[in-house]
């Protein structure tokens, strides 16, 4: 079977923020405005928040994802939650490696391996994060430090098993920030990440793969950085949390894209 992998996603993440109530309020204004989006529209939600909104957002376009999650399927791992909790909850969808889970809590490229297996397994579409910290930008150790976090991360899979595969340039010093990567050094990225997909995985596969930017995208910039070749969407923080700014990247406008294919 050929894939349509490069469906556009817009994908939100909520980080820390919001009451039960809130969280609801706002899918349920995200749902409303976001009915005709060109592409896949999701919300990475905390954790306790995951069942509620599960439930506000029951039957609609909307996707749902956490926004980590731990290997093992089940134990004493005091503060972890398993694949299949997520599952159980309501989520289709997880982030894997966001730049503050590695900066923050020490998520290594090991770490990540195992929490996508365990996503995969699970069935979860995994969001995996890669990008480079402003020094090594600077240090023009961008590409190294991609290819490292690229090979490490997806070691040992088949590129069958990443077929769910999702990957997102979360570029550190454009996230929080209110600095955007310009269109132009994303995309250069983003070809980059995806020529190191071919090589890793075959050009089939890196023809199919959607690759999400991330870094200070909002309702401003969301058109221009969704018009290039090889963005295939976004993963929106800040910009998240406003259900007008968020529907409006989300119901982003570009020129027709071409269809690619994972075959
Ligand atoms: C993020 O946290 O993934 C992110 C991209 O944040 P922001 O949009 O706020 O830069």
């Amino acid at each position: 079977m050929t894939l349509n992998l490069r469906k556009p996603m817009i994908a939100g993440n909520w980080k820390m923020h919001l009451s039960l109530g809130q969280s609801v309020e706002l899918a349920k204004s995200v749902r409303d405005a976001t009915e005709n989006a060109p592409g896949e529209v999701a919300l990475c939600v905390p954790f306790t928040a995951i069942a509620v909104v599960a439930e506000a957002i029951k039957g609609s376009h909307l996707r749902l994802g956490a926004q980590d999650l731990y290997w093992g399927a089940q134990g004493a791992f005091t503060g972890e939650i398993s694949a299949g909790q997520l599952v159980d909850a309501g989520c289709s969808h997880v982030i894997i490696g966001h730049s503050e889970r590695r900066r923050l809590f020490g998520d290594s490229d090991d770490w990540i391996n195992r929490k996508l297996k365990a996503a995969l397994a699970a069935k979860l579409i995994p969001i995996v994060c890669v990008g480079e910290t402003l020094e090594e930008r600077k240090s023009e150790k961008t590409f190294s430090i991609l290819e490292g976090q690229l090979a490490a991360g997806l070691k040992g899979f088949a590129p069958a098993e990443l077929a769910p595969l999702v990957l997102a340039y979360e570029p550190v010093w454009a996230i929080g920030t209110g600095v955007t990567a310009t269109p132009a050094q994303a995309q250069e990225v983003h070809a980059f990440l995806r020529r190191q997909a071919g090589k890793l995985f075959g050009d089939g596969f890196a023809a199919g793969q959607r690759i999400l930017y991330g870094g200070s995208v909002t309702a401003e910039n969301a058109d221009n950085l969704m018009a290039q070749p090889d963005i295939d969407g976004a993963l929106v923080g800040g910009a998240s949390l406003k259900a007008a700014a968020f529907a409006r990247i989300a119901n982003f406008q570009v020129p027709a894209r071409a269809p690619a294919r994972r075959g």
